[in-house]
């Protein structure tokens, strides 16, 4: 299994965030999201999608700390995400296949997705590096990547924010100022061990 490819849930999910998207939007976004990774399956439930609302705010908190160049506040983030969220993984053997591990089959959609964009998060990070982490420089413009550049040279999402007129003006990056003030006010102090143990507890009795 590679968990390395679990990331890209993570990203994937910070990257539904639409400033502009009604609440009602989003939620259709994030079912969509959830449904589409079929292998989630299960039924979602709204509180679930309240709680992926919450998880992507404070998988976008890593990556804006990672980007200002805060290493440790990026890193007791992802290391909180970790504990709230533990894995468990099971050996399994479905459809004729060897033995091979799979993380997480209990609990709601939502914990297990929390889960798996955490673990694959941690394992690139762990592989490649924090300063990986990157937001689209390009005007208005918020999502984020994981820079795969031999030179880490990556300032964009894509090929078309890389190409629009206004993305070279960009010069203060304003799309990650309004990311960063997002944050501040969705993630307001979602850090500590202290507070993450009891967290985790909570997260175990609900998922039984
Ligand atoms: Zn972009």
């Amino acid at each position: 299994m590679d968990l390395a490819s679990y990331a890209d849930l993570a990203i994937e999910l910070v990257n539904t965030h639409d400033s502009q998207a009604d609440k009602g939007r989003d939620f259709e976004v994030l079912r969509e999201l959830l449904v589409i990774r079929s292998r989630l399956g299960g039924r979602v439930a709204h509180r679930d999608l309240d709680a992926m609302r919450e998880l992507r705010a404070q998988l976008r908190a890593v990556f804006v700390s990672a980007v200002a160049g805060d290493e440790e506040d990026a890193i007791d983030r992802l290391n909180s995400l970790l504990m709230h969220h533990p894995v468990h993984p099971q050996l399994s053997g479905h459809d004729g296949r060897p033995w091979h591990l799979h993380l997480n089959e209990g609990g709601s959609v939502q914990d297990r997705y929390a889960a798996w964009a955490a673990m694959g998060l941690a394992v690139k990070v762990s592989d490649r590096g924090l300063d990986r982490l990157g937001i689209c420089r390009a005007d208005g413009c918020e999502r984020v990547f994981f820079d795969t550049t031999a030179n880490k040279s990556q300032r964009y999402c894509s090929d078309r924010c890389a190409g629009r007129p206004s993305s070279v003006a960009a010069a203060h990056h304003p799309a990650r100022t309004s990311a960063r003030a997002a944050i501040e006010t969705a993630v307001p102090a979602q850090r500590g061990a202290a507070q993450a143990g009891g967290r985790k507890t909570e997260i175990r009795e609900g998922g039984q």
